[in-house]
């Protein structure tokens, strides 16, 4: 096996250096980014499909590195998750998103993305729990998202982390709904508050029966479980008005409007209701 190894490196070695270089460049700068506190939140609006007001936003990480312009969040959330960066990088997030949005009118909320791999920390909830207290942000106007793997890891350590976050009146949010391993039953186990349907299923629904069929069925799901639906990544008419005809709450998408940085919010805000 060693030999074949041996082989093998030497045929992809220049490759490999260059990718390891790269990879320690990126983790280089990332650290510096943290330190230098590059690296922000930007809001992306969620409206009531029935109303078209704006009813929260989204906190979306930004990195703008100054000579490679902006690095996509897939990209380095996963690299901090890596490099055992990610709980100070959400800690940053956090505390300045919930900072912003505690200026924010009262009635608009702020959703914020856990990684997955923050669900095993224990103390979670009564992390974000202080730094709600730091910010003057209320709980109730807070809405954590997480993805259907975070609940794969340790079932049972994220339902505890799940608890906490809903007992002190944080809201919790199934992200990304049908591209993971969620079942009906994980549904009626965990009380979510809120689910989001994917926006691949957004993208493509209206011309697949399946996946209309799934679409609906959700919409009625969440009716009757109490938990509202919002459609993610709408980037036209024919899919807002759809969704609205299904019955869907809340949407979110490019035609509603992109993550902007924190001194625009107020502005849209403003805009959309003029008294
Ligand atoms: P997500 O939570 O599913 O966020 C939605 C992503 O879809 C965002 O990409 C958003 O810009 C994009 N999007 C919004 N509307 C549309 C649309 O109409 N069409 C299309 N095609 N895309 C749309 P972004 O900002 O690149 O973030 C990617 C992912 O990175 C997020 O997916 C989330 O999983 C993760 N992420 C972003 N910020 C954070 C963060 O602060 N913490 C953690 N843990 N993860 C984050
Ligand atoms: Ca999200
Ligand atoms: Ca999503
Ligand atoms: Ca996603």
């Amino acid at each position: 096996a060693k030999r074949t190894g041996r082989n093998m490196v030497q045929g992809y070695e220049p490759f490999m250096k260059k990718a390891l270089a790269e990879r320690a460049d990126i983790e280089k700068r990332l650290r510096l980014a943290l330190t230098a506190r590059e690296i922000s939140p930007y809001y992306q609006p969620l409206i009531d499909l029935q109303t078209g007001e704006i009813r929260a936003f989204e906190a979306l990480a930004r990195w703008r590195d100054p000579d490679d312009g902006f690095i996509s969040p897939d990209v380095f959330i996963a690299m901090a998750e890596d490099i055992g960066l990610i709980m100070e990088l959400t800690n940053q997030l956090l505390t300045q998103a919930c900072s912003d949005a505690a200026s924010w009118p009262k009635n608009i909320q702020l959703a914020v993305n856990l990684s997955p791999k923050m669900m095993v920390d224990r103390l979670l909830g009564i992390r974000i729990i202080r730094i709600l207290a730091q910010t003057g942000l209320a709980p109730f106007r807070l809405e954590i998202e997480i993805t259907e793997s975070a609940l794969i890891a340790d079932i049972d350590l994220a339902k505890t982390v799940i608890n906490d976050l809903r007992t002190a009146g944080i809201k919790v949010v199934l992200d990304d709904f049908g591209t993971g391993y969620s079942s009906l039953s994980q549904l009626s186990n965990l009380y979510f508050d809120k689910i989001k349907i994917d926006k691949s299923f957004v993208a493509t629904f209206q011309s697949n029966d399946k996946q209309m069929n799934i679409v609906r069925t959700v919409i009625a799901l969440g009716k009757g479980l109490g938990i509202a639906i919002t459609a993610e990544g709408i980037e036209n008419v024919s899919q807002m008005d759809a969704l609205r005809q299904l019955g869907c709450r809340f949407g979110q998408g490019f035609l509603i409007g992109k993550a902007i940085p924190s001194e625009e919010v107020p502005q849209l805000l403003e805009h959309q209701c003029p008294h």
